[in-house]
This record gives structure tokens, C-alpha cells and sequence, in this order.
């Protein structure tokens, strides 16, 4: 499973003037919070939790801004910033991580936002082993500032920088799914990943590239950045499907603390892969009382949900984020042994993940097995369903299709 994300956040910003005279582009201001700041949570929110921003020009503001960010904090991810010391062009920043980058990861520009399923473009690397690899293309109108690509059977034929007088053309999106050692090889101390190290290997044929059709937004030019104001604060709210765990995702076998007892309910994985297809979020909100019986320990509630991102990201799926509570009244560890009001029917769980997120509640629903699902659902103003088992992507699809004609998505 590919987990890192390295965001080049060390561009000068020239095309936006005094704006970035001496704040770095991906920093500037977007609906009020830093455009960065809202990046990392797109692609944390999918499944990375290894985070490398490689970081030049006013790079004191970056490191600033991971240290003092509550939203950045509360992430369960790790955050790196790596500060090239002379500027070294997109290629060669990249070597300064070289310590730290995984034999495969996704890259991407600090300064655009392009909503794609990144869980599927890490599958199309990972499906083609010849590849060095494998670039996110988006079709736009008038491609003339962007470089504009050629492909033929998903593999790329020629790479130009910029293209002036095209009218329409799939252009470079900015994301990629790489292979380290293929892309360390060809890097020289200054360079350019798009005017050198790309170039070099579409001469081999081992760049491939896969068109993707969602939002698509630049802020690097006056008029994009004035779009972004609102256009990404919209784009970022979504519905979410809040998943009760045990009885829903996977079958309550009771107290399920380890991989070995962890069982997927028919239809599950797809279900949320419907939903991530679908523009929702998915979160998980799960009572784990084993842990104050003591019947296993708190961080086996992460590593368990870690393997269901990893069974998830097979198929191309994703959990944004969960919430679980440890504690219980009658618990027999001291520490865990209390009424919590994240506890269903509590509805704390729920509200903290709408608090963190940009949830849109009115469009959201929960599914849960058991009436303490429903009330908190109800205590938190938000839809339920209950699940009496069977396939649960028949559930989903079918809450799907109530809510796309009710336009919520
Ligand atoms: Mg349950």
C-alpha cells in the first residue's frame, strides 16, 4: 500500500505578485485557512499518513504552519517538512528527501488542487511494474499555460512544458504515483521534473497516465486564486456516511481486537468504495469497550483499522477517518473506566469528525446495527439507518441512489 505523499511547496508564486512576495504560494489563504493546510487534508483523508513537504522559499512559514495547525495535529499522520538550502527546481528538491522517500509514493504541487481518486491512481502504478510512473491528466478548454500531454494506450508519447494555441488538450494535473529508484536516477543536483526527468523517461515509454475528470484548480495565476475563495471551501464540504464498525464493516464476532477476528461483512469493501466514488466521506464511529475490559489494548484499535485501509486501498477504496471509544463504566481498567459522551448513544464520536472535517450534515446518514447507532445518529441531527445484515453494499448503493436524486452530491 502506498502511503506517502510528497507536495513540492518551495514554488516563488511570481505569477501572483506581491501576494508572494514573501509568503510561499501553497500558504497563501484560501476560504480562510491555508491552502496547504486543506491539501494535506485531501490526501491524508485517503489513506496517507507519511507526509513530505519539500519546502525552499520562505520555508520557516511551512515548518511554522505544521507546528502550530490544530487541524494538521490532528491528523494521524506524520508530517515532514524538508528544506532544500539553495533552490534546486522540482527534480532537485526531490533528492534532498532522498533518505526518506518510499521505493514508491505520490508527488503533487502545492499550489493546485485536482480531486481525483488517489487510492486508483496508486493502483495504476502498482499494476504496471514497467512503469517509473504513472501521471494524473485532467481535459481543460484552454491548455496554453498548462503542459499539454499525448498518450496512446495510457502511455505517455510526448511531454510538452507549455503549449500555446491549443483549444482543448489533456494537460499535466500535477499528481503523480512514482517509483523512487526509477526517478533518484535520473536526478541532477538542479533540475526540473517536467522539463528534465519526465522528458527522459516518456523518451523510454515508462511514463504512464490515466485521465481523471474532477475539480481542477491552479491557484498559481490572480484570477484562479480569486476563484478558489469559494470554489474549494464548496468543493470540500461533503456528505459523510458514518459507518458503525462491528455488525456493519465486519461481522461482530464480539470484542474483535485482531486481525484474526476480523471478518468483512459481505459487500463491505465495495460498499465503501461506492461511497468514495460517490463524493462522500466515509468514517468509521465504534465503540471498543474490549478496551476497558481490558481484552486488548487501545493500539490494537489502530492497527486494526490499519489493516482495513490496507485491505481497502486493494480495491481502490478508503476510510477518511474514524473515531472509537475505549472507555466503559463497568471497564476493568482503571484508566478507561468511565461514562464518555463519545460513547454511542453519546453522540460525540460523530460530532468531533464533523467538527474536524467539512461535513455537510444535512446530506449525511450513519449505518449501524444496534438502536445505540441509531440514537446517536439522532443526537448528533444526522439520518440512520439500520442494518440487518446481508450485503451491505445493497444498502449503500441503494442510500446512494435516494441521495443523488435528492441532489445532495
Ligand atoms: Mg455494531
Amino acid at each position: 500500500m502506498i502511503r506517502q505523499a510528497v507536495i513540492l511547496c518551495g514554488g516563488l508564486g511570481t505569477r501572483l505578485g506581491s501576494l508572494t512576495h514573501a509568503t510561499p504560494k501553497p500558504l497563501l489563504p484560501v476560504g480562510g485557512r491555508p491552502f496547504l493546510e486543506i491539501l494535506i487534508g485531501e490526501v491524508v483523508r485517503q489513506g496517507f499518513n507519511d507526509i513530505v513537504l519539500l519546502s525552499g522559499f520562505c520555508s520557516d512559514q511551512v515548518v511554522r504552519l505544521v507546528k502550530e495547525s490544530r487541524f494538521i495535529a490532528s491528523l494521524k499522520a506524520n508530517i515532514r517538512v524538508i528544506v532544500e538550502p539553495v533552490p534546486a527546481g522540482t527534480g532537485g528538491a526531490l533528492r534532498y528527501a532522498e533518505d526518506i522517500l518510499a521505493s514508491e509514493f505520490i508527488l503533487m504541487n502545492g499550489d493546485s488542487l485536482f480531486d481525483i481518486p488517489l487510492r486508483l491512481l496508486c493502483l495504476e502504478l502498482q499494476r504496471s511494474p514497467a512503469l517509473a510512473g504513472v501521471l494524473a491528466l485532467r481535459e481543460v478548454a484552454q491548455p496554453d499555460r498548462f503542459g499539454v500531454v499525448e498518450v496512446v494506450d495510457g502511455v505517455v508519447q510526448d511531454f510538452a512544458d507549455r503549449a500555446p494555441g491549443r483549444s482543448s488538450g489533456l494537460i499535466n494535473g500535477g499528481i503523480y504515483a512514482m517509483r523512487r529508484d526509477a526517478v533518484l536516477q535520473l536526478i541532477a543536483d538542479i533540475c526540473s521534473l517536467e522539463r528534465d526527468i519526465f522528458p527522459a523517461l516518456v523518451a523510454e515509454r515508462r511514463i504512464g497516465a490515466r485521465a481523471y475528470d474532477g475539480f481542477f484548480l491552479d491557484i498559481g495565476i490572480p484570477d484562479s486564486y480569486s476563484e478558489a475563495q469559494e470554489s474549494i471551501p464548496a468543493l470540500i464540504r461533503r456528505p459523510a456516511i458514518f459507518f458503525d464498525r462491528d455488525g456493519v464493516l465486519n461481522v461482530d464476532h464480539g470484542y474483535v481486537g485482531t486481525m484474526e477476528r476480523f471478518d468483512w461483512i459481505a459487500g463491505a469493501r465495495s460498499a465503501v468504495r461506492s461511497a468514495n466514488d460517490a463524493g462522500y466521506l466515509v468514517f468509521v464511529v465504534t465503540n471498543q469497550a474490549g478496551v476497558a475490559r481490558g481484552l486488548y489494548p487501545e493500539t490494537a484499535v489502530a492497527d486494526l483499522f490499519d489493516h482495513m485501509q490496507m485491505e481497502l486501498a486493494e480495491i481502490g477504496a478508503h476510510i477518511d477517518d474514524y473515531r472509537y471509544c475505549p472507555h466503559h463504566s463497568d471497564g476493568t481498567i482503571e484508566q478507561y473506566r468511565k461514562a464518555c459522551d463519545w460513547r454511542k448513544p453519546a453522540p460525540g464520536m460523530i460530532l468531533d469528525l464533523a467538527e474536524q472535517w467539512s461535513v455537510d450534515m444535512s446530506g449525511s446518514v450513519l449505518i449501524g446495527d444496534k438502536q445505540s447507532d441509531l440514537d446517536a445518529a439522532k443526537a448528533a441531527g444526522i439520518d440512520a439507518h439500520y442494518f440487518a445484515g446481508g450485503a451491505l453494499d445493497t444498502l449503500v448503493h441503494r442510500l446512494l441512489e435516494i441521495s443523488t436524486e435528492r441532489g445532495l452530491v
